[in-house]
């Protein structure tokens, strides 16, 4: 099969590799219409990512159809339309057990070495990974429920609702997916800081309130005047940066909670006395569980979810290497790229966006 194999740091080739084939009567096997780059490739793909090590074919967000399944499988069939949770718990560990799966500490990831991801034409999953896609999601669509997933778990273990105040800090997929849960959540004022112009420009039509670009105007300032001095009741970290980390224990009001969602490369450091002084509730979340992936596809589905603008571009996985140095070096305005494995399947969303950015490069002044 055909696979965008990361070989060694900063090198991603496409090459003929071994298929893999289902040994296992709960397998089932798909083939990958559209995958997407996330941030853990690219950090797969400078070599620092923990367990996405070279040589490795990374990948874990996809949309495909099942092609073959294995002798015990009952819940999805061949031809069938689907997407992947793309880990696993051991099935035994008291987290596991109590549907925490998603912290089980000996759990399994897409795109590692130990299990081939969606960078490759085929994947081989088990069967109670695998998440139907409803009738009108596109393959495209299909590809940023994990993304999606991501925000959902996040809002959700956060317990964000009607008239809630948000800081998001990070415009990438994940703080946008955090923006559509917590918008269709209730939440009234929400904040959003980026350092780049075309993610804020997104956030604002995805519901943003206040897109705060962070090259240009203090933040915390900013958020501090715009609530009195009080603060949000919430604050996602949706970027893994040092900057960000004190600054989300100066922005949210006292009681308030602040949620960590994003990957940190280095040991932060954290100015842990605001956490006592202003009763800080600090949440965890880590990937999502079964019922976030389903509330996305949903989502999508019904329309709550406008995900039109996150399809930046398409790119054959030819152009793997492409796609990876566009999101790595942010050489063009995008939000995700995905890659596909055919040509039958470029979207009007791909074309509406296109628009969209002739539309945003026309405009002089970017108003804040
Ligand atoms: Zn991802
Ligand atoms: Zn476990």
């Amino acid at each position: 099969m055909r696979a965008a194999v990361i070989d060694k740091p900063y090198s991603v080739v496409v090459n003929q590799v071994d298929t893999p084939n289902i040994k296992q009567s709960h397998e089932v096997k798909i083939q990958v219409k559209v995958t997407g780059i996330c941030g853990s490739e690219v950090h797969a793909y400078h070599g620092t990512h923990p367990f996405r090590v070279p040589p490795v074919i990374s990948g874990h967000e996809l949309a495909g159809i099942v092609v073959d399944v294995g002798n015990e499988v009952s819940s999805v069939s061949i031809g069938d339309r689907v997407t992947v949770e793309p880990h696993y718990g051991c099935g035994t560990c008291k987290r596991c057990r109590s549907g925490k799966y998603n912290i089980c500490e000996n759990k399994k990831v897409l795109g590692t070495q130990e299990w081939t991801g969606s960078f490759g034409e085929f994947i081989v999953v088990p069967e109670s990974t695998v998440v139907p896609l409803p009738n009108n999601v596109s393959f495209e669509q299909g590809a940023l429920i994990e993304p999606l997933a991501v925000g959902i778990h996040a809002v959700r273990k956060a317990k964000v609702g009607l008239g809630d105040k948000l800081a998001i800090l990070g415009a990438g997929p994940i703080g946008l997916g955090i923006l559509l849960a917590a918008r269709n959540s209730g939440a009234t004022k929400i904040f959003i800081t980026d350092a780049l112009e075309y993610n804020l420009e997104i956030a604002k039509r995805l519901g943003a309130t206040h897109p705060i670009q962070t090259s240009k105007v203090d933040a915390t300032e900013t958020i501090l005047k715009k609530t009195n001095g009080d603060g949000v009741d919430h604050v996602f970290i949706a970027v893994g940066i040092q900057a960000v980390l004190n600054d989300s224990f100066r922005i949210v009001k006292r009681g308030g909670k602040v949620s960590e969602v994003a990957l940190f490369g280095k040991k932060p450091e954290i100015e842990i006395s605001y956490l006592q002084n202003k009763e800080i509730q600090v949440i965890g979340s880590n990937m999502y569980t079964r019922d976030d992936f389903e509330i996305a596809a949903d989502a999508i589905a019904t329309g709550m979810f406008d995900t039109s603008l996150f399809i930046s571009k398409i790119l054959p996985i030819e152009e793997a290497k492409t796609g990876m140095k566009i999101v790595d070096e942010k050489l063009e305005d995008v939000i995700k790229v995905l890659l596909k494995f055919n040509d039958l399947i470029l979207h009007s969303f791909y074309e509406n966006n296109k628009k969209l950015k002739l539309f945003y490069n026309s405009k002089k002044n970017f108003p804040i």
